[in-house]
């Protein structure tokens, strides 16, 4: 089956009319063109959706499917979305201002590596084992799938952050709705012709895109087992206290405010590129950037002078364009948020090396300068709050331990980076950060490893083995004999 003009959401395998006729308006960022109009979802839909993710949870047998037979779903699903990666590529940058050069590389290529990565860690971690009793017998532990998920997205990576969560719900034997964030519904049809051509059964994944109050509605539904949110601190706080209430499990993936901790060995100018990565990916609107730059004071002045002149160097431009570097923000309000800050940071007594206002020769569209604050201490605004745009605040230190110390002065722990000509020396300053992951001298995602934040920055853990875990519950069944 091809469905290639949406109609409404996809449900239970086909197309869903919507019960309204509200609509999201998506706009290009690069340019501010106003793209179509696309439905949004309203309550009722919301009830089909999670209707259908339970009967296909309770009673297609999905859940009861053995790993391999998943697998093979599962593998149908990657070779569909592989088929389609540039257009997903396309959408993405096209709706949030992705340089096309990290969307082709991340949102059309991530999704199916998840996908095989965790349908060959279910076949291989086999779902029940047997203990010995302690007090002799035996115990068979059984990892069984959680049930219904609801996923809720962000726009900044729409389509990695979804397949965090599918791929491992998936092989897990769980079902799932997946609500976009309607700044990035494109990309989600893209998502919903690849399921239409897999050999994934219907209902097992349902997509209902629309706003916060629809997402609120779909975390307190009662046909839902678990959450699995990422996105802001603001709203991870109203949904972790929705599933307090209804003791529903819940994973968050929430902002960050991470430090880049410059040793006074590290050589900065060769690793520009992984620096880059770490600190202004995706326009600055990545969660785990270490948008504090921690500078040892004796190499201050340099240090400040190496990334103004890197802020200067980049290629900013429309997202399309294989050359950007630095595309627009997502969003007007995003580019209006992100001025405020810099206006903010100007105020509490930051001073501005390069950038702070719009690129020249972008009149249109949401850009925003690469923008490097010097003189910054870490009690100032943009020193505390997640600005989610190409700004970074470089704060003096006298010394290691008070490096750490400011690196750990934050209410949020998500990412981090140490850089040194030491490796081990970066290995001993990253165990002391306060934080869910970190790297020495690049801040590279690791699939098979866990991601996630600790203080504000989130509950729980996603990727590795991890993230198979945190979709499925623990059972265990006591027997007399030893088996
Ligand atoms: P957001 O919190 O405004 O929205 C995220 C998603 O949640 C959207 O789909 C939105 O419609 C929905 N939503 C908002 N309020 C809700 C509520 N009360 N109940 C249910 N759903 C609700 O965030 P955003 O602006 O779209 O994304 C940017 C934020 O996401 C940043 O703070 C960023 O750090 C964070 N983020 C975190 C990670 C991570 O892994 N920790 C990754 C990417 C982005």
């Amino acid at each position: 089956m091809t469905l290639t003009e949406p109609a409404g959401f996809f449900i239970d395998g086909a197309w869903a009319a919507p019960s309204t006729s509200q609509r999201i308006d998506i706009i290009e960022a690069s340019t501010g063109r106003a793209l179509t109009t696309v439905p949004q979802a309203a309550e009722a839909d919301v009830d089909t959706a999670v209707a259908a993710a339970r009967r296909a949870f309770d009673n297609s047998g999905w859940s009861s499917w053995t790993p391999e037979a998943r697998a093979k779903a599962i593998y149908s699903l990657a070779e569909a979305l592989e088929a389609r990666a540039a257009a997903t590529a396309q959408t993405v940058s096209i709706q949030n201002g992705m340089p096309i050069s990290i969307s082709s590389t991340s949102e059309s290529v991530v999704p199916a590596t998840l996908l095989r990565y965790y349908a060959d860690l279910a076949v291989r971690h086999p779902a029940e084992e047997h203990r010995p009793g302690f007090a002799g017998g035996t115990t068979i532990v059984r990892r069984e799938p959680i049930g219904v998920v609801a996923a809720i997205v962000p726009w900044n990576f729409p389509q990695t952050l979804t397949f965090f969560k599918v791929a491992p719900l998936l092989a897990a034997g769980c079902t799932v709705v997946i609500k976009p964030s309607p700044e990035t519904v494109l990309d989600s049809y893209v998502l919903a012709e690849a399921i239409a051509a897999s050999d994934i059964p219907a209902g097992v994944i349902n997509i209902v895109p629309g706003g916060r109050e629809i997402g609120a509605y779909l975390v307190a539904h009662p046909g839902v087992d678990k959450i699995a949110f990422t996105g802001s601190t603001a709203a991870g706080r109203a949904i972790g206290e929705v599933c307090g209430r209804l003791i529903r499990p819940v994973t968050l993936e929430l902002g960050g405010k991470s430090a880049s901790i410059v040793l006074d060995d590290a050589d900065l100018p060769s690793l520009l590129e992984q620096f880059f990565a770490a600190t202004l990916m995706n326009n600055g609107q990545t969660c785990y950037l270490g948008t504090r730059v921690l500078a040892p004071r004796h190499r201050y002045a340099e240090t400040v002078d190496i990334l103004t002149d890197f802020a200067r160097s980049l290629t900013v431009g429309n997202a399309l364009d294989p050359a950007t570097q630095i595309g627009p923000l997502a969003t007007a309000t995003q580019q209006q948020k992100v001025q405020n800050y810099i206006s903010r940071g100007v105020a509490d007594g930051g001073r501005i090396t390069t950038g702070g206002g719009r690129p020249a020769g972008t009149d249109t569209g949401w850009f925003v300068e690469p923008t490097i604050f010097a003189d910054v201490d870490n009690s100032h605004t943009i020193a505390r709050e997640e600005i989610f745009g190409p700004v970074l605040a470089v704060i003096p230190y006298a010394d290691l331990d008070e490096a750490i110390a400011v690196a750990n002065d934050s209410d949020f722990g998500l990412g981090g980076s140490v850089w040194t000509s030491d490796e081990q020396r970066g290995i001993d300053v990253a165990r002391r950060v306060q934080t869910g992951s970190i790297g020495v001298n690049n801040f590279s995602l690791d699939f098979c490893s866990p991601f996630g934040g600790i203080k504000a920055s989130g509950l729980g853990r996603e990727l590795g083995p991890e993230g198979l875990a945190a979709y499925q519950q623990s059972k265990s069944i006591f027997l007399t004999t030893t088996r």
